[in-house]
């Protein structure tokens, strides 16, 4: 027993390669019997008449059949909904995850180089090591803006084959401002992929930059704005470039329940938008409540969740604190010097922030 369990290790140490084993999985905490303000999922489940109409398309479902190569009838309605002219292509991927990592793979190469502003989405630094690219991260300023002057050395000096940049951000949540991010487009050699996850949330929207920019794609997630369960990421850009990372793509990604799962929510997308505009109303309101507790710094957000630091050295103790008390947000701290005692939370329904901002108040005004 012991021989084989040795020789496992031996052979993991001779056949996985190093960046992997050196790798920590993408950490995701238990959350069983959570409030789970953590993930950036939408709180809100839907009106009782329309999860039984789901139900009945669900019952069409044919299981033992593979689902449509190509999701058309998602995408038409995706047009629709997003307003997508038809001069662009649709991607779709299972969550905008597994499109970051067509695109990585697209491009993959000896000294092909992954580069974002940091702190910013882990997963882009993930996926660069996971293909074999190399990956430089570009710290953004203490306030959480991008550092131009930087940005530009970087790309300049890496000729990076892709570059993310996520707005809002996630965890900063702010926007960068469309003049700053024009000149990064410009200055870059290869792809930039503008990553709008928290679209929902703010009046900023750079589709319509795609006629401007011969190496932009756009990147969107069903996720944020209320189907996280159902995976379903979209890329938008020229049919050429679209092309190319679809061969890298497996063929049935979008499975059957997605598909019809996925038409029904966007025939439905009005619930949605309430949501949307619900959390986004009540993201104001909870950035004033937190601002007002003690020692807590609040930053603006564009999204549905809100950064926050705390006085030094007390993140991490408040972050137990809070799941001690059945209340999941996600630690920051440590995770990048920039992030040093800060933690995200996402925004939910007022019931919900209250119950967070009476247990924060209680932790901060004890401890
Ligand atoms: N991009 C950003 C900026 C994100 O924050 C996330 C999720 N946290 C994703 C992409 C991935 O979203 P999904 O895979 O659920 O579509």
């Amino acid at each position: 027993m012991t021989d084989v369990r040795d020789q496992v290790d031996a052979q993991i140490h001779r056949w996985i390669r190093p960046e992997i084993a050196s790798l920590a999985a993408y950490p995701v905490p238990d959350s069983t019997g959570m409030l789970k303000l953590d993930a950036m999922e939408n709180p809100y489940g839907w009106p009782d008449s329309l999860t039984a109409q789901w139900h009945e398309a669900l019952a069409n479902a044919q299981l033992n059949r593979y689902p449509h190569p190509d999701a058309p009838e998602v995408k038409t309605a995706l047009r629709t909904v997003l307003k997508i002219d038809p001069s662009w292509d649709i991607l779709l991927g299972n969550g905008s995850d597994e499109l970051i990592q067509l695109i990585a793979m697209a491009v993959s190469g000896a000294n092909r180089m992954v580069l974002a502003p940091e702190p910013s989405f882990v997963m882009y630094r993930m996926i660069a090591r996971f293909v074999g690219m190399d990956y430089v991260g570009v710290p953004l300023t203490a306030a959480f803006e991008l550092d131009l002057e930087l940005m530009l050395s970087r790309i300049e000096r890496e000729q990076p084959a892709v570059v993310f940049l996520a707005q809002p951000n996630n965890p900063t949540g702010n926007l960068w401002g469309d003049e700053k991010l024009r000149r990064i487009i410009e200055a870059t050699p290869g792809l930039v992929v503008m990553d709008e996850a928290y679209t929902a949330f703010t009046d900023a929207d750079y589709l319509s930059w795609l006629d401007d920019y011969p190496n932009l794609l756009i990147m969107r997630t069903l996720s944020k704005v209320g189907l996280a369960g159902l995976r379903l990421g979209i890329l938008v850009g020229d049919p050429a470039w679209l092309e190319q990372i679809n061969k890298l793509r497996l063929p049935y990604n979008i499975n059957n329940l997605t598909q019809i799962s996925a038409r029904f929510a966007l025939d439905h997308f009005d619930v949605f938008e309430h949501q949307t505009a619900e959390l986004t109303r009540q993201r104001r309101l909870l950035q004033q409540q937190l601002a007002a507790l003690p020692g807590l710094t609040v930053f603006d957000s564009q999204a549905n969740f809100l950064l926050v630091r705390t006085e030094p050295g007390r993140a991490a103790a408040l972050h137990a604190a809070l799941k001690e008390t059945g209340i999941l947000i996600k630690k920051l701290d440590g995770s990048h010097p920039l992030l040093a005692d800060c933690l995200r939370i996402t925004v939910s329904f007022d019931a919900e922030n209250q119950r967070l901002l009476a247990a924060l108040e209680q932790h901060l005004l004890t401890a």
